[in-house]
């Protein structure tokens, strides 16, 4: 057992670990072990982008050597981390494409299934895209919105809607730098053409696009993800729910799902508490349907219905070792290959339904937006038919409650109350030093350290430290399971300054704001604290950072490249892929607090990452004048007037 523990901090899976060694079943666990990694790889020295190579250079004599085109380290490395941002950039957004799709569909009355469930954001949305109002329907304003949203995907020439929202000192850095995002296809074909052979051997150069690219991201697809998910799916407000494997019962039909399109997650939401599927499932000896959700699709549906969640990626194997998992219903997006293997051996079903997406040892039922239900229900069935083949049953006997669904709307609203939504008492907490800085940590598990350990102990220690914490992703789940997303803890563990704000306004010390896409909630709350006032004219002047302890996914360097772009400084850990170049780590890690006013970070352990985001935060109150404790105050409109932070 204690080699076990040295790979997991989330008790449910050490326990399914040890089953899997007894059943003979392998995991990522295992699989990370037997791939060493390789110090050209890990360096970012590696070219295989034409069939001249692989080249590649040793990082520890990287003048000594180029490829074989003349490449040198700084290019091959600057083109590798490019191409990552790029592969990132594009899940995010050809997420957020199909979401636009849905709601031209759904708007044009061709997917039945989906509705306009909040009509408030719509409208907020369509006046930030000047689009007219008056007494048109809000299908025909919906219609607008999504027509427009499609359009930024293909649009060749101009500025981003959404990145209007920046704020203006930051939009101008764009415009001079010549990286303002364009079209949001646009900057991922062209990133893709400027890192393929003879083309951009400048690695300045080929980072400006990165950002760009990224930008379109962050500004673009992931936003018109999360913006028109709320319109189509209603805008997220607190909710309370259960998380871990524990969430799976024994006596009802377990359905999983796992991936990132709520498109999809919706439909089986609805399917499942149908009547006919009820019935159906107790004609085959289940008292009911049970549906929880693993990754980011897991997310969405927890922060708007409260469906529980069985764990964050590093758990999808360990779920289906349970022997109670009926069907795995996946779409796009950090879904294991792993999962069809167990499957294979035991009665669950994975179950594909994305026409991009398809594995072996998979049933593939394709979903289609305009009959989304009747699929939804089909899928469903499948898994209902599955339940009288189970074999013995193992659930782990561990879950833990937390409160999610938090978003700008809900901290504007929670903060200055209804009438008066503002973001006010947040900048007034921080500037007095009871907040004393906002974090994002966001991101994924890594098997190349231990599950949910450094997620979990980052937080701890950041809210101990007195700052809010905003989470998504699968580092949102370690640290849900860890019991820290409940108000309680704030008395428990936070200084006083930060327990009296939580206690205040009854929210626990680290927010569950959703998704991956939904990072682009983050940069909204940033931009909403400038605009605000008294932090500062720009996101690179708050004391705010975000960082991702235990990324893997080419996501995450897409993420945090917007994050850097748009002013805010990003620690990551786990390792750095652009080791190799010291140029281009010291753009990256240097020069780019000169051309974007913060910059990345590398931190793998966890104290250390700590104190590297505390120095942040701490470096930009003393820039702000803020530094010194003070005593509580209250301010009132003279005083802000005068307040020249
Ligand atoms: S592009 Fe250059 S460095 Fe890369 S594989 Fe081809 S020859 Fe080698
Ligand atoms: S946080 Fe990482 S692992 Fe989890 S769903 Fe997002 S990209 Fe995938």
């Amino acid at each position: 057992m204690a080699e076990y523990e040295e790979l997991t901090a989330c008790e449910a899976s050490l326990e399914m670990l040890k089953k899997a060694a007894e059943d003979g079943q392998e995991t990522a666990f295992d699989r990370v072990k037997q791939q060493k990694g390789c110090a050209f790889g890990e360096a970012g020295s590696c070219c295989r982008i034409c069939n001249m190579g692989p080249c590649r250079i040793n990082p520890k004599k990287p003048d000594e050597s180029r490829g074989v085109c003349g490449a040198t380290m700084d290019t091959i490395v600057a083109r590798n981390f490019a191409r990552m941002v790029a592969g990132g950039s594009s899940a995010h957004s050809d997420h957020g494409r199909a979401v636009a799709e849905t709601l031209v569909m759904a708007a044009k009355g061709e997917a039945t299934d989906y509705e306009i469930k909040d009509r408030i954001k719509l409208l907020e949305v369509a006046a930030d895209l000047d689009i007219e109002i008056g007494e048109r329907s809000i299908e025909d304003i919906a219609l607008e919105v999504g027509e427009r949203c499609v359009g930024m995907f293909g649009q060749q020439e101009g500025e981003l809607d959404f990145a209007q929202r920046a704020p203006e000192p930051r939009k101008e850095i764009w415009r001079q730098l010549g990286i303002f995002p364009r079209g949001i296809d646009r900057e991922v074909v062209e990133l893709m053409h400027r890192t393929s052979i003879g083309v951009d051997q400048d690695y300045e150069n080929i980072l400006l696009q990165a950002s760009r690219c990224a930008l379109s991201d962050g500004w673009g697809g992931s936003m018109i993800g999360t913006e028109l998910q709320d319109i189509m799916f209603e805008t997220p407000v607190p909710i309370e729910s259960k998380v871990n494997l524990g969430v799976l019962k024994e006596d009802e039909v377990n359905i999983i799902v796992h991936g990132h399109e709520p498109l999809l997650s919706e439909m089986i939401v609805l399917a499942t508490n149908l009547p006919e599927m009820q019935e159906k499932a107790k004609s085959m000896g289940a008292k009911g349907i049970n549906l929880s959700g693993i990754c980011c699709t897991a997310n969405e549906i927890l922060t708007r219905h409260g469906i529980p969640i069985a764990g964050n990626v590093l758990q999808q194997e360990l779920a289906l070792l349970t022997g109670a998992v009926e069907a795995m219903v996946v779409d796009v997006q950090c879904v294991y290959q792993g999962i069809g293997q167990i499957a294979n051996c035991i009665h669950t079903d994975i179950i594909t339904t994305s026409p991009k997406a398809k594995m072996p040892f998979a049933k593939h039922i394709e979903f289609h937006e305009d009959h989304a239900l009747d699929i939804a229900k089909e899928i469903v069935s499948v898994a209902i038919d599955n339940y009288p083949k189970r074999g013995k049953v193992a659930i782990p006997d561990k879950t833990e409650s937390l409160i999610a669904g938090f978003n700008h709307e809900y901290i504007n609203y929670m903060l200055g109350g209804k009438f008066r939504a503002s973001y006010r008492p947040l900048n007034d907490a921080v500037i007095d030093g009871r907040i004393r800085g906002v974090v994002g940590v966001v991101g994924c598990n890594n098997p190349r350290v231990k599950h949910d350990d450094i997620n979990v102990r980052v937080v701890r220690e950041l809210i101990a430290n007195g700052c809010l914490v905003v989470m998504t992703g699968c580092a949102a789940q370690s640290v849900a399971k860890a019991g820290l997303m409940l108000p309680e803890v704030a008395r428990d563990i936070c200084p006083q300054g930060l327990w009296e704000v939580c206690e205040a306004v009854g929210i626990p010390p680290v927010l569950h704001l959703g998704s991956c896409v939904d990072n682009s909630r983050i940069l909204i709350a940033l931009t909403a604290m400038v605009n605000e006032g008294g932090l500062g004219d720009d996101i690179s002047d708050l004391p705010a950072v975000g960082c991702a302890p235990e990324w893997m996914s080419e996501k995450a360097i897409a993420i945090g490249q917007y994050f850097v772009a748009s002013g805010a400084a990003v620690v990551f850990g786990v390792s750095w892929p652009t080791t190799g170049s010291k140029n281009v780590t010291d753009l990256l890690f240097e020069k780019y607090n000169d051309i974007y006013k913060n910059s990345w970070h590398f931190e793998a352990d966890p104290e250390k990452m700590v104190g590297k985001l505390l120095t942040l935060i701490d470096g930009k109150r003393e820039a702000l004048g803020i530094s010194a404790k003070r005593e509580r105050v209250l301010y009132d409109m003279a005083m802000r007037r005068e307040l020249k932070i």
